[in-house]
């Protein structure tokens, strides 16, 4: 019988998957990236190349892409990308952004607080402030910066963070940061949070209760309600992460706060700025005096330089499509719709999906790898999803959904999914 150690030492040597490289009981700080090559090079052999494969042009759905085989362009249908709304080609945005980098330099030489912040970052904070009903919001330089920046900021040792499982890696990385006591519920569970609130609230200590709106790696929505009424009856704060449900849930595209009619009633919301509205960054938005104290105690803002101007400049144009266009969230749904029922109608487990992220849930690696290769040779372009992104046993595929894929594009989708589903035993 091997002891703890050999066991340790002999998954190090000869990693079979990613989670044994973090194990490395050994003085050698590369070991573990040496132990990794072993994983790297045999899934090179067996032809497993999804990540970082270039992409060489981008538009309406589509992408070409180097073939990471035989080193060719290919144009492959996007079911990958977190430009559910096409916004990061959108030829409005593009001309806003050309004409912001011939006046303010392409990108802004400073953080925010010296001489990165322009007229342009002022008046996007203020349009996300209009856009969400509260009072003020502040960039960041991403939306994980965002995340890590609020949380570590506003609570502390022996404050208390509530935050559902499935909470997105930069939020679990700001508790970390904050020394804050982080009490985890499981996904969605409204027993479990009220459970942990009673045990852990008092006057003593903050509570904030943390929340992504859409769960990235789900497609599912939080039921914000509950948390909101759990919190007013705890005194708790809440925090929710809007990354992508901004653009494309509620009634008109304002998040998970919309659709529950608490537009304007979370304390703090944060959003990124790189999923539907095309570009990069991230802010947090709420009341003025909260904003104006993050301004100087979120160390992400405090000392990571500004987003460019180009980039601004394009998002000031991309809230101004949000708040007076419905065509392209209209266009969005019609696909999200058809690709949810078309997969679940032919068998799929796609969870309990209700956004533009639908997961494909295969829950054996190799035959997601299997399939993964054959949605590939076929033209379609869809992400694997594995530790750390989800446990292992729950490894799927996971597609977004564009506004631009038209039917033919969606018909090739739907029709290639129910061959290869037959082929890799997904589907009877
Ligand atoms: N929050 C959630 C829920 C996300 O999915 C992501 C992006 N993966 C982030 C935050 C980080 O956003 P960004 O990519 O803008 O840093």
């Amino acid at each position: 019988m091997k002891t703890t150690d050999e066991c340790i030492s002999s998954k190090v040597t000869s990693p079979t998957n990613w989670e044994d490289c973090l194990e490395l009981p050994d003085g050698d700080l590369f070991a573990k990236a040496r132990a990794f090559q072993t994983l790297v090079k045999r899934e090179k052999r067996a032809k497993n190349q999804f990540f970082r494969r270039p992409v060489t042009a981008n538009g309406r759905g589509r992408a070409t892409m180097i073939d990471p085989e035989n080193g060719t362009e290919r144009e492959m249908i996007m079911l990958g990308s977190n430009s559910f709304l096409g916004l990061n080609t959108d030829p409005r945005v593009i001309e806003a952004s050309i004409k912001a980098a011939e006046k303010y330099g392409y990108g802004s030489g400073s953080v925010s607080l010296y001489a990165g912040t322009t007229d342009l970052h002022i008046e996007l904070e203020e349009v996300i402030a209009r856009f969400y009903q509260t009072e003020d919001t502040i960039l960041f330089p991403t939306g994980y910066a965002a995340n890590v920046g609020v949380i570590s900021s506003l609570l502390r040792e022996p404050d208390n963070i509530v935050g559902d499982m499935f909470n997105h890696a930069s939020i679990y990385d700001g508790c970390q940061l904050s020394g804050a006591q982080l009490l985890i519920y499981p996904h969605r569970n409204m027993k479990r949070l009220a459970r942990h609130l009673e045990q852990s609230t008092g006057p003593e200590h903050g509570t904030m209760i943390i929340t992504d709106g859409v769960f990235s790696m789900e497609g599912d929505v939080a039921p914000l309600d509950e948390i909101f009424k759990l919190a007013q009856r705890y005194s708790a704060r809440v925090m929710i992460d809007e990354a992508h449900a901004t653009g494309v849930i509620g009634p008109s595209g304002r998040g998970t706060a919309e659709l529950y009619g608490l537009g304007g009633r979370i304390d703090v919301t944060v959003g990124t700025l790189s999923k539907a509205p095309g570009g990069i960054g991230g802010y947090v938005t709420g009341s003025r005096e909260m904003i104006d104290y993050l301004r100087y105690y979120a160390r992400p803002y405090f000392f990571s330089t500004s987003i460019p101007a180009p980039v601004v400049a394009g998002l000031i144009e991309v809230f101004r499509i949000l708040s007076t266009d419905d065509s392209l969230r209209t266009a969005l749904w019609h696909n999200i719709t058809r690709v949810k029922e078309g997969l679940s109608q032919m068998g799929y487990n796609l969870g309990d999906t209700a956004s533009a992220i639908i997961p494909v849930i295969v829950r054996d690696e190799n035959r997601l790898k299997a399939l993964l290769r054959d949605l590939t040779k076929s033209g379609i372009f869809a992400n694997y999803v594995a530790f750390p992104a989800v446990p292992r046993r729950r490894c799927r595929l996971r597609l977004g959904m564009m506004a631009q894929h038209t039917e033919a594009d969606l018909d090739y989708v739907l029709e290639t999914f129910a061959s290869l589903g037959k082929t890799h035993g997904l589907l009877d």
